[in-house]
């Protein structure tokens, strides 16, 4: 790891330095990416706000879908990610019908690390890769360029506010949420609404039925869910509805414990005992920005935050990394003087975002607002719960393996043979 030093003036100095690319962010997109590109041969600057190297991200449930853990094996973290403590689950969901359980041999195995375990072997693994020189402590706060021009950099404040200029051929914002970067390039934006808030914490004993695999309540249109992790500890987390936000904000502790044990066929969350504070996050409208412009490109939340409800940030973080890297890794690595290449990259990069995500994107924006199930999918969920292999299609769907189109065109008429067979079932008793 090369940490770089801090000229002592607080202003910006004349001469900068030059990386192949300046990434903003030190978190899962932003650390994945540092160690494709390191790998790929180019010459990076590792930017994150906070200084210490074994931050995480505070509130997040962690369980990686199993369409991001070819990406994670890439990256050569997975047995890191099983050593330190890792475990591999599917999960299972109750609904008004039933549970719907992929069978075994179908079930696709996601994997749960908790985020203080996660990002610091991430980020410390980005560092450790050649090519990748650290600034922890360091807050990008301009772009170099933007604004309609070529972006061509960062300029970035210490934490005792000397600036300096990161120029780059390719600026990458991984910062999150909320993105400043984004915000900065002056991107098309794209915002639509959230109707639910999340409180969870990590509970010792009390896992659901079925530990490993995570248990989620569809409670239509409430929703909880318990997800197994590292040191026998297990996630306990809610998504109601905002008209719930009261009892949470008085007492969160004791409104998570009774929303758990209220549920149908709960789990056993009163032999289990909470590890850590209960923490929330409030507003999270689903915000989708362009994610290139000459120059620029966004991974992770920068590019696309949506509802965690569905638990697939992590995996989108990791996984849009993977494809920057892919796309633009070999001109980057190619040296000065590749901009057209490079463009040709960043195109490439968009149209492999744009098919993996925007329209699983679609599909959970419009249940976001806190709607309940519409008729299309109580017909397939009441279904999956008699049949396997409408079971399994869902489990494919959910982890992202597979797209909505084909999900609808495997699932529907599934439902409908598997509904003609209860129909007929019912008839002969
Ligand atoms: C309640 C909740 C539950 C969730 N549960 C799940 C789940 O179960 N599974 C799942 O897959 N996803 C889940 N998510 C989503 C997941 O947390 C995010 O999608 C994921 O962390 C995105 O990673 P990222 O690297 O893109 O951004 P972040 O993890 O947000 O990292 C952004 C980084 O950029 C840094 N940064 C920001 N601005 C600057 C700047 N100007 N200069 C320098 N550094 C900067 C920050 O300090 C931070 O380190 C959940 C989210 C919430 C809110």
């Amino acid at each position: 790891m090369t940490e770089a030093q801090t000229p002592s003036r607080a202003t910006r100095p004349g001469r900068a330095e030059e990386f192949d690319a300046v990434i903003v962010g030190g978190s899962l997109a932003g650390s994945a990416a540092a160690i494709a590109l390191g790998r790929a041969g180019a010459r990076v600057a590792l930017v994150e706000q906070r200084p210490d190297p074994q931050a995480y991200k505070q509130v997040c449930s962690h369980f990686i879908q199993a369409s991001a853990v070819p990406a994670l094996e890439r990256l050569g973290l997975l047995q890191p990610m099983l050593d330190a403590g890792a475990v591999r689950s599917s999960f299972r969901i109750w609904t008004r019908w039933g549970w719907i359980v992929p069978p075994p041999d179908a079930r696709r195995a996601g994997i749960n690390l908790r985020r203080s375990l996660l990002d610091p072997l991430l980020r410390d693994t980005a560092l450790a890769t050649p090519g990748v020189e650290s600034l922890l402590g360091h807050t990008a706060v301009d772009l170099v360029g933007g604004a309609g021009e070529r972006v061509r950099g960062v300029v970035v404040r210490d934490r005792g506010g000397a600036e300096r200029e990161l120029r780059a051929r390719l600026t990458v914002g991984a910062d999150g949420r909320g993105s400043r970067v984004a915000r900065l390039a002056g991107v098309a934006t794209r915002t639509t609404p959230h109707g639910r808030f999340a409180y969870g914490t990590y509970f010792e004993g009390g896992a659901p039925d079925h530990a490993p695999d995570a248990s989620l309540w569809m409670c239509d249109p409430q929703w909880a869910a318990g997800f197994p992790t590292d040191s026998g500890l297990t996630f306990y987390a809610a998504m109601p509805t905002k008209e719930r936000l009261p009892e949470f904000r008085r007492d969160p502790l004791a409104a998570l414990v009774k929303l758990l044990a209220d549920l149908p066929d709960p789990p056993p969350i009163h032999e289990a005992r909470a590890v850590d504070t209960v923490k929330g996050k409030i507003e999270m409208p689903n915000v989708e920005h362009e994610p290139i412009a000459p120059g620029l490109a966004l991974v992770g939340d920068a590019a696309l935050a949506t509802d965690p409800l569905w638990g697939i940030g992590c995996g989108w973080a990791l996984q849009s990394a993977e494809w920057l890297a892919d796309a633009v890794g070999a001109p980057l690595a190619a040296g000065p003087g590749a901009d057209d290449a490079l463009d040709g990259g960043l195109a490439r990069y968009r149209r492999r975002w744009r098919r993996g995500m925007i329209g699983h994107a679609r599909v959970i924006e419009d249940f976001s607002p806190g709607r309940r199930l519409n008729p299309g999918e109580r017909f397939v969920f009441s279904a999956a719960v008699h049949d396997g292999k409408l079971a399994a299609t869902m489990d494919a769907f959910g982890s992202r393996s597979i797209s909505p189109g084909r999900a609808l065109a495997r699932a529907l008429p599934r439902a409908a043979a598997v509904h003609a067979r209860q129909a007929r079932k019912a008839v002969a008793a």
